[in-house]
């Protein structure tokens, strides 16, 4: 696939197009490749890096951490009142976040669809009206259901407690082809095994002639008036430094750069000032992970990384998921110093490890921050705080159901638990700050509406207060998802593009 690296460009670029597409992740891939294949000119424009799939395939994780993910990982929701620190993960690369995900897939559950399109208003949004966009999807990224066999000991001992709970695992679908089994996942599969955009949409849209650009930052959308014109921004070096300028005019932008920088690009253009909703909305999935300790060998990256969950706890809005992180990387984040710390790190094929995720209300709020990131805080509902004591008591309970010696709850400065130091547990009454909470699904923040006055976009995806400016990625989604959200955002980005394909492009301006 032919890259134009901003690191490499002597001096200022001026380039011109028909689309710009700002964000080369799951969005922006598919937006992408739609638009090309139907014969626009179309630029690709990207923040990070570009690596060959062989060259992130070869990275250790702590390389991985530091050439293909955001901020090697150190970005956080800050939270409000009760609520936990989130530490909230992104990647940061040509392919964006669909390069680092364990390839889990899901469609948008009915029942979420049910309150878009009823509720919400946006009638289009529909388990039929989303179907070819869908089947679309998972035939480009090759969605397949992981085998039986391919679970790990980890997660079949995981689902022997669950059953004695009274519930059972379901197999996983992921967008892979001959995967091996190595749990690598988020940190780019070394075997080309996962179906991310960077080996899929993107050397398609690079085929039909998209100019893909890597290592250029895109500040703000031009504007003509009420329309956009294109985008302006900087080409950067390989520390993430400005180095020279860029412009790219264009007859139609798409933003696809994500929940978390979408707002910042809309705000620092002075877009979507009268609704004050740029920026709001966010929702984050929070998640936690609760480890077993076994008296046998467990090897739990011995399988899928991710291969088995249950909707079991749906009306409590928890999903339960299968997780693995890779020896290295479970060696370093196991807590304590010293001889305490290696006695630990010998007991690392000993531990199971299952996570899930709360279907969370919202609560996040993104501000300008002084530098390139955002500041963003997230006020947890009442009832999604309740929902993660819950989540992480039934974790805890399966492993100890199983036969675990003993649980790693996500609590900071507690020790391992049996089952009577489990029960003296009291989740609700732990200050948030104590809770050791992830993200790695940031939502809605420019969300898809029917009202000007309560959404950023309309239901078409052109954002309210410009014309000829659209937005396909996550922000748009009007609410969680309760699951995995890779597909979602795609099959919404490919409603958005087969929508753009039989729209007139604008004369030049
Ligand atoms: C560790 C991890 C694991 C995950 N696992 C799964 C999973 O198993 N299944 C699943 O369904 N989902 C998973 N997800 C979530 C999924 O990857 C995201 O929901 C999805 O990629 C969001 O798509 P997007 O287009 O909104 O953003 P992204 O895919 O993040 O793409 C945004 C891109 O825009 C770029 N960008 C940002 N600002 C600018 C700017 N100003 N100028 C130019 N470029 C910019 C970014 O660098 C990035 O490449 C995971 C995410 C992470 C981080
Ligand atoms: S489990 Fe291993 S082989 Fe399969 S997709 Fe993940 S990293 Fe690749």
């Amino acid at each position: 696939m032919s890259i134009l690296h901003g690191r490499k460009q002597v001096g200022d670029l001026v380039l011109e197009t028909d689309v710009v597409v700002v964000g080369s992740g799951a969005g922006g891939a598919v937006v992408a490749a739609e638009l090309a294949d139907a014969g626009q000119r179309v630029i690709v424009v990207e923040e990070g890096p570009y690596h060959t799939p062989e060259a992130m395939g070869a990275m250790k994780p702590s390389e991985s951490l530091r050439h293909v993910w955001r901020a090697a990982s150190m970005t956080a929701a800050v939270g409000i009142g009760n609520s936990p620190v989130i530490n909230v993960m992104m990647g940061r690369c040509v392919g964006g976040s669909s390069v680092v995900t364990g390839g889990v897939c899901f469609r948008i559950p009915e029942q979420v669809l049910a309150r878009w399109s009823g509720e919400m208003g946006l009638s289009e949004l529909t388990p039929q009206g989303l179907e070819p966009h869908f089947e679309a999807v998972e035939r480009a990224i090759h969605v397949e259901t992981v085998p039986a066999d391919m679970r790990s000991r980890s997660t079949t001992l995981f689902g022997a407690g669950a059953k004695r709970l009274g519930f059972e695992l379901s197999p996983i679908r992921r967008n892979t082809h001959k995967c091996r089994g190595r749990s690598k996942c988020n940190f780019v599969c070394p075997h080309g095994a996962k179906r991310s955009v960077d080996v899929t949409y993107l050397p398609r849209a690079a085929k039909a002639g998209t100019r893909i650009l890597a290592d250029a930052l895109v500040d703000q959308v031009l504007l003509a008036g009420d329309r956009a014109v294109g985008i302006s921004g900087a080409l950067l070096d390989e520390t993430g430094r400005r180095r020279s300028s860029l412009t790219i005019a264009a007859r139609r932008v798409v933003l696809a750069a994500g929940a978390w920088h979408t707002p910042i690009i809309l705000r620092d253009s002075g877009i979507g000032r009268a609704s004050r909703q740029v920026g709001r909305n966010m929702t984050l999935h929070p998640s936690v992970r609760v480890v077993g300790e076994f008296d046998e060998l467990v090897d739990g990256w011995e399988g899928a990384m991710q291969s088995a969950f249950t909707d079991a706890l749906q009306k409590d809005r928890l999903t339960l998921m299968s997780i693995f992180v890779p020896q290295s990387i479970l060696g370093a984040t196991m807590p304590g110093a010293g001889p305490e710390f290696m006695r630990k790190a010998g007991r690392i094929r000993h531990l199971a490890i299952f996570g899930g995720m709360v279907h969370d209300e919202g609560g996040g709020r993104l501000w300008r921050g002084f530098g390139r990131e955002p500041v963003v805080t997230y006020r947890m509902a009442p009832q999604d705080r309740a929902a993660l004591s819950k989540l992480i008591r039934v974790l805890a309970e399966a492993y100890l159901a199983a036969g675990a010696r003993k649980v790693y709850l996500p609590v900071f400065g507690l020790e391992g638990v049996d089952a009577a130091g489990l029960k003296a547990l009291d989740f609700d009454r732990l200050p948030g700050r104590k809770i050791e909470c992830t993200s790695q699904h940031p939502l809605g923040t420019c969300r898809m509406g029917v009202d000007p006055k309560t959404s950023v976009v309309d239901p078409d995806g052109e954002t309210w207060d410009v014309r000829e400016l659209y937005i396909a990625d996550g922000s748009i989604l009007p609410t969680s998802l309760g699951v995995n959200p890779q597909v979602g955002v795609m099959a919404m980005a490919a409603r958005i593009a087969w929508k753009l394909r039989d729209r007139k492009l604008p004369d030049r301006r």
